[in-house]
């Protein structure tokens, strides 16, 4: 092929997107020291350009080419959604003059994504189904749309003077639009699709700056377009803006990528659309079994960017599996190229940062940049035939072939027991029976106050765990920070007056890790970090064998704390679908037949807990809200409602069961609430003003106690005892004084004791005021 044509072939193998933190999470770094003022924009910059050229150097170490467009540029300092949206010019009204929409591009960015002295952050909410949480961009009827392309073209100017021609990567004009909601103001039903004809031209001087900035290759991300629940509307105007954005003049060439589902119906409706390259997830979806002539002679022109390698999880996967599938798109055009299913960023960098990790489970693993060298493979192989690559598919197929026999990963015990479940050990004696029965053992007042779990993460807690972690501290030493963290904790609540008191949560660093700790069947990494939004990352435990618990968990530490007092103690537990949505699941069985092993787990927890006096559990499960949102209707055969229900069915009738879902908007889990047969269900709903009071009187229906939140806790501020009084007065307008609870939101581990305390304090005021005017 002639230089000049080859300069435009799509490149064989690609990522879609690679992590943003950076190694040794420089990300999460410099963003701390900007928010709190120790670096500059610029400075901050300067770190961000320092991650951005890591990556390219190591995606051509890996097997990536610098000038074919095959490197993505898909760092983002915040949040990829919010670029798109500061790039078109989608600063909500509220923001005010506060943010310049044809100012700095990186400031506008921060300040949607920290908010600013008069206007709260843009919220987020899930990417996709992933942990990744995108910022949510306001858009109304009268958004003024306009190009700020500075960051994109400044991000491929630099990768440019570097040496590399790489491919900008953007949330493309319907993806943007889905994922916003209406900016406040905007009339009641108002669909920021609507606005899709006044976006696309602004996407299309967009194409056209990075064209003349040297971009050969754009990747426009498109995930919106597919899934369960794609209108027609949202496929139409991918249509129409693709049409349009094709047909637009001076522009690259055009890549639209899809992920996280099978393409569907948005094939055919690109199709006939000039773009040049489709990008389709051969993972969790497929190509679709038919097409139309039409179509299929369309689709044979295009490139398809064939996704075989897993982005959204950590396997190694069956390598010659992923050759197949790839080979199989011939079927539909003789341009194939090899990607992953999704980007990166929801796997960790590189498995040769985990030295500690057990050697055989290690080898079942790829993280990000083996993904990049399995998609050279896979490209490799396409190109040249398989025996080109006959050693590394035989290599995948040895380690996946391990994993499949080794020890651990098939329990016969603990299979055994999952097959003995049966309807009775799903159910409990019918509410109303436990709940007299509990009302009299507990003897609480009307409007029971409580605190949802954790207290504030001092430095000195930090430091005790990070001095235990890293072997500095013997486990005495240890145990006798935790006790007396403890003891402090126990004495603020009781001289708040709280009526139900918790230990406060000191030794966990975070919901999961306390608990896959003393699970079999979970693996922790040193350096696995995973980006949930902008600097915020978790360690996701690994799930690879069956679920059983090697010790009691939680016991001591809570049996210690309800030693210290009179007051009934809640303990404190992480629900089975919010253990599972923080891992990293296995790919060989149902995520439903593993949940119900880790609901064993906790059922043993909670009969453990009652043996050494605890009264009341609250099971966690701020992911059971997304799942339920993300449209599973089923809810009897909902695997994470099942198996909360099999986790708590085996307590003791007096036994309370606290069921904590998180979410602001009560009535999102309203008719899941029965179901999951708890006796309290608890929210969020402080978060969302009296606004949660329509989802409150749904939530209300279950007939079941409830704890809506009466302040939001992500905040510092300290909410007045009248203005909780007033959250009271609206609560009890749809439930009844008997069946309320007096809680904050969530957990107050990101709170400082000055601001938790006196919210508190405020708290029981107002509890006992209400009380005395019932
Ligand atoms: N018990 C947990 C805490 O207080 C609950 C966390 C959550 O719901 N996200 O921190
Ligand atoms: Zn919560």
């Amino acid at each position: 092929m002639q230089g000049g044509s080859r300069s435009h072939a799509f490149p064989a193998g690609m990522v879609l997107g690679y992590p943003r933190l950076g190694r040794r999470r420089e990300l999460t770094a410099a963003l701390t020291a900007h928010a709190q003022g120790r670096l500059s924009v610029a400075e901050l910059r300067a770190e961000a350009d320092a991650i951005r050229s890591a990556a390219r150097e190591r995606l051509v170490q890996l097997g990536l080419q610098p000038a074919d467009s095959s490197i993505p540029e898909s760092f983002s300092l915040v949040d990829h959604v919010v670029d798109a949206a500061v790039a078109v010019g989608a600063i909500p009204r509220r923001f005010g003059e506060a943010i310049d929409p044809g100012g700095d591009a990186s400031t506008a960015s921060l300040m949607l994504a920290r908010g600013t002295e008069n206007a709260p952050p843009l919220n987020t909410a899930a990417w996709f189904g992933s942990l990744y949480r995108h910022f949510v961009p306001e858009i109304g009827p009268t958004t003024r749309f306009m190009l700020n392309a500075q960051q994109f073209v400044r991000d491929l100017s630099e990768s440019r003077a570097a040496g590399y021609t790489t491919r900008p990567v953007i949330v493309g004009p319907v993806t943007l639009l889905r994922l916003s909601t209406a900016d406040a103001g905007a009339p009641v039903g108002f669909n920021p699709l609507s606005r899709l004809a006044d976006v696309v031209p602004v996407y299309a001087e967009l194409l056209a700056k990075l064209r003349h900035a040297g971009a050969e290759w754009v990747q426009l991300d498109e995930p919106a377009l597919v899934g369960e629940g794609v209108s027609e509307r949202t496929l139409a105007a991918a249509q129409s803006a693709y049409t349009a954005l094709g047909a637009a003049a001076g522009r690259p060439h055009l890549f639209v990528a899809t992920a996280y589902g099978s393409i569907g119906d948005a094939l055919a409706a690109l199709a006939p659309t000039r773009v040049e390259a489709i990008g389709v997830d051969l993972v969790s979806g497929e190509l679709p079994s038919r097409l139309d002539n039409l179509t299929r002679a369309r689709v044979a022109e295009k490139t398809i960017v064939a996704g075989v390698i897993d982005g959204g999880n950590v396997w190694r996967g069956d390598l010659a599996r992923a050759l197949e599938v790839a080979a199989d798109v011939r079927r539909l055009t003789r341009s194939v190229a090899v990607s992953t299913s999704s980007s990166l960023i929801h796997v960790p960098h590189d498995v040769a940062n985990e030295p500690e990790l057990d050697a055989r489970v290690a080898r079942w693993l790829a993280f990000a940049d083996q993904k990049v060298e399995q998609v050279a493979v896979v490209a490799r192989g396409l190109a040249l035939g398989s025996a080109a690559v006959a050693s590394e598919l035989r290599a995948a197929s040895a380690a996946l072939g391990d994993r499949t026999s080794a020890p651990g990963v098939r329990d016969a015990a603990v299979r055994e027991r999952v097959a003995t479940v049966t309807a009775e050990t799903r159910t409990r004696v019918p509410y109303t029976e436990r709940r007299d029965v509990q009302r009299t053992t507990l003897g609480l007042p009307p409007l029971p106050t409580s605190t949802i779990g954790a207290f504030p993460q001092t430095d000195e807690i930090r430091a005790a765990r990070a001095r235990y972690s890293s072997g500095i501290d013997s486990a005495e030493k240890y145990v006798s920070a935790m006790k007396q963290a403890i003891a402090d904790i126990i004495a603020v609540q009781e001289h708040l007056g709280l009526d139900v008191l918790v230990h406060g949560e000191a030794e966990r660093a975070d919901m999961v890790t306390f608990f896959t700790e003393n699970l079999e069947g979970f693996e922790l990494t040193r350096n696995g970090w995973v980006q949930t939004t902008a600097g915020d990352c978790v360690r996701p435990a690994i799930l690879w064998g069956d679920v059983s618990r090697l010790r009691p968990i939680t016991v001591a530490w809570t049996r210690y704390a309800q030693s210290l007092t009179r007051k009934p103690l809640k303990g404190m537990l992480t629900g089975p679908a919010t253990l599972l949505s923080l891992s990293f699941v296995r790919d060989d069985q149902p995520l439903a037949d593993t949940a119900e092993q880790i609901a064993l787990v906790l059922r043993d927890e909670i009969a453990d807990l009652e043996r050494a006096g605890l009264q009341i559990v609250q099971v966690d499960e701020p992911a059971l809200a997304e799942r339920l949102a993300s449209g599973s209707s089923d809810l009897g055969s909902d695997w994470a409602v099942r198996a909360f229900v099999l986790a708590t069915a085996g307590a003791r009738p007096q036994t309370q069961v606290h069921a904590h879902v998180c979410t602001s908007d009560p009535g999102a889990v309203a008719a899941a609430i029965a179901r999951l047969d708890a006796d309290v269900t608890g929210f969020e709903a402080g978060r969302a003003g009296t606004q949660g009071i329509e989802g409150l009187r749904a939530a209300g229906r279950a007939e079941r106690d409830v704890s809506p939140g009466v302040y939001d806790v992500r905040s510092p501020r300290i909410p007045a005892v009248t203005e909780i009084e007033e959250r009271l007065a609206a609560a009890l307008e749809v439930v009844g004084a008997d069946r309320l609870w007096v809680s904050p939101d969530c957990g107050l581990s990101a709170r400082t004791y000055a601001e938790a305390t006196p919210a508190l304090g405020n708290l029981v005021e107002a509890a006992q005021r209400v009380r005395a005017r019932l």
